[in-house]
């Protein structure tokens, strides 16, 4: 393993990146530091979000910059504030031993005389946004003549916020001999176009595949009809009781009226957008990362490039216009070789919006049903206990009350006082979600049953083969898992999925009887496990209990792919999903539900009372 010092770096560098904490070189920087050190070649670098950009480019610009010298020798110009500040504040680490060297951030929305007041105390290093780079090269104040080094980080994300112009204006102020840097994690083509208008001759280098995402990511979609929306992004929060999550939205609206919501609604949530001051994306920046704040809703723009090294989760609340945005949304996880989780929820319509994304990152999503109620409850039951289990008790404060306690609670045995203290804080969960609806899309699931009609031969009964699985709900099994199941297996596209039949201990399932060979070859190829069980799939002659209706059940048809809804119809032996009748069109009262779904839609729904989190 090459080691940073074997790269070229002096001592100096050496320490302040073991002060950091950094062991070895990552992918990127073992291929920037070199070829920048030892070339004075233009670099064009895709390497994916988290991947120690910023100091494979830092590094031999500090190794090789004169300290004596109060000329800008290096600008990085970087889409956003917090980007550029995040940048600079990295610098300064990566520089802390180096006597003399300075850097500076400059960007909008901040005092210029202040700006200037520092660059005229002889600043080496500017990281810039493109606005204020230009404003205070305008003005004067920004010399660039004596530049070496221009890097252009997240260049694709400066020209899809219009920083063409500022981009031209600023190069033609710099020396033609300067060595260009493009670090970019996506490459559309107006990022081909503009490398090969910046860039001489480049060298390229590349960690990881163009445009895909980070190995660390998975990612899963979820299927909401619209007005469900806000309540799926609510489900997902609670199911997770740990969640350290940004959820991206499209628009500076619709990017502050979630979190309104969600504050509304009790959670450790604030919005980062470019409507907000300075003063107050600071102030959620860094209760953001202090983890003083849980959720952190944002829009593409402002979370650009933030480095929060482990996000649970990366919310699409809405998935972006263009999909390159979702490697950079889904990037923000997974970073620093932990796991992370990229969510999106879509309508039915949306749906596919979600093949183009997977082409780009080389993943598939996969379709992951809404959680219920009952998971809900359990996951936050868990945490509540560990909590318990790991609180700690000032016993000195505490003993003076104890023996009055004691007496109190004498005639309660210790199940009856766990389950009293425990209720104190999950009885708003479990009334919450005391019968809260599935709401996993069931419009989309008829509407997915209706065009496998259209066109196609309609399918009966003999068509279909049945199987026995030896799995049921005694393991969580639900249709929307089994559904899971069979596509994991990769049987064949689109195969027609017939009547499924959960039972306690075993279910049943119908797949397109051309396919029966297959889907026996994929369950024991794969030695497929579910819940700690080994699965074993058997073709079956058990005829459907309940009545079989001629021609087929066509409403619980269902495609290989469609897991995701859960609302498909009730079916003999499923008896613990609701009645189609109950929530099949959404929107509709629900008669005798409880207090919390009086309401037309779940959407609209209040939500627990919850605490802080973090
Ligand atoms: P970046 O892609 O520059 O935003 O870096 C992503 C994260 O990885 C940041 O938190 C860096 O501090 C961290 N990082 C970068 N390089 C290394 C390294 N060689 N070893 C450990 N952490 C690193």
């Amino acid at each position: 393993m090459t080691t940073f010092k074997e790269l070229g770096l002096n001592s100096q560098i050496l320490q302040a990146l073991t002060d950091l904490g950094y062991e070895n070189p990552t992918e990127i920087q073992l291929k920037a530091i070199p070829q920048v050190l030892s070339s004075k070649q233009d670099l064009k670098a895709f390497a994916q979000t988290g991947t120690g950009k910023t100091a494979a480019f830092s590094l031999p610009i500090l190794e090789q910059i004169d300290a004596n010298s109060g000329d800008t020798q290096a600008i990085i110009l970087s889409p956003t504030r917090e980007l550029a500040m995040q940048i600079a504040n990295n610098i300064t680490d990566f520089s802390k031993h180096i006597k003399g060297v300075k850097t500076l951030a400059v960007y909008g929305g901040a005092s210029i005389e202040d700006q200037v007041r520092k660059l005229n105390k002889g600043v080496q290093i500017i990281v810039g946004t493109p606005g204020r780079t230009v404003d205070l090269i305008n003005r004067r104040q920004l010399k660039l003549q004596n530049l070496k080094w221009l890097i252009l980080d997240e260049a694709d994300e400066m020209l899809n916020m219009g920083f063409k112009d500022e981009l031209d204006k600023i190069l033609a102020v710099t020396p033609k001999e300067k060595q260009t840097l493009l670090f970019s994690a996506t490459f559309p083509r107006e990022v081909e176009s503009i490398a090969k208008n910046y860039l001489k001759n480049p060298i390229e280098i590349s960690a990881g595949e163009k445009n895909k995402g980070t190995d660390q990511v998975s990612h899963q979609y979820y299927v909401v009809s619209e007005r469900n929306r806000y309540a799926a992004l609510k489900r997902i929060a609670d199911v997770n009781p740990d969640i350290y999550s940004i959820i991206f939205c499209r628009t500076r609206r619709e990017t502050q009226e979630v979190a309104d919501k969600l504050i509304g609604d009790g959670y450790n949530a604030d919005a980062l957008h470019g409507d907000l001051s300075q003063a107050q994306r600071d102030s959620v920046m860094e209760k953001f990362r202090n983890k003083a704040l849980q959720i952190l809703v944002a829009t593409d723009v402002a979370a650009r490039g933030l480095d929060v090294t482990d996000l649970t989760h990366v919310i699409n609340h809405k998935l972006p216009d263009q999909i390159e945005s979702y490697t950079h949304r889904s990037g923000r996880t997974g970073r620093a070789g932990k796991e992370g989780i990229s969510i999106a929820i879509v309508t039915s319509r949306e749906k596919g919006k979600l093949h183009p994304i997977e082409r780009l990152i080389g993943k598939k999503f996969i379709s992951t049903p809404i959680p219920t109620g009952k998971e809900i409850c359990q996951n936050q039951l868990l945490k509540l206990i560990d909590k318990v289990q790991d609180i700690k008790v000032n016993e000195t404060e505490i003993s003076d009350f104890l023996p009055s306690i004691y007496e109190k609670l004498k005639d309660l045995d210790r199940e009856e006082l766990i389950k009293k203290f425990v209720s104190i804080e999950f009885n708003t969960f479990l009334t919450y979600y005391q019968n809260a609806p599935d709401l996993n899309d069931s419009e989309h699931m008829r509407g997915v049953d209706r065009n496998s009609d259209r066109g196609n031969r309609r399918r009966d009964d003999e068509n279909m083969t049945r199987f026995f699985i030896n799995i049921g709900k005694k393991d969580k099994l639900n249709p929307a898992r089994l559904i899971g199941l069979i596509n994991d297996q990769r049987i064949a596209k689109n195969i027609e999925i017939g009547q499924i039949e959960i039972l306690d201990t075993f279910s049943f399932f119908e797949l397109d009887k051309n396919y029966e060979k297959e889907t026996m070859s994929a369950f024991e190829g794969n030695d497929v496990d579910f819940e700690g069980r080994n699965v074993n799939v058997e073709i079956t002659t058990k005829q459907r209990t309940g009545q079989a209706r001629s021609g087929g059940d066509r409403g619980s048809r269902k495609r290989t792919g469609d897991r995701d809804r859960g609302n498909d119809r009730k079916r003999s032996g499923d008896g613990d999903r609701k009645p189609k009748t109950d929530f099949g069109g959404f929107g509709r009262k629900r008669s005798g539900a409880p207090g919390t779904m009086s309401k037309s839609t779940f959407g609209s729904d209040q939500n627990p009372k919850r605490r802080k989190r973090i």
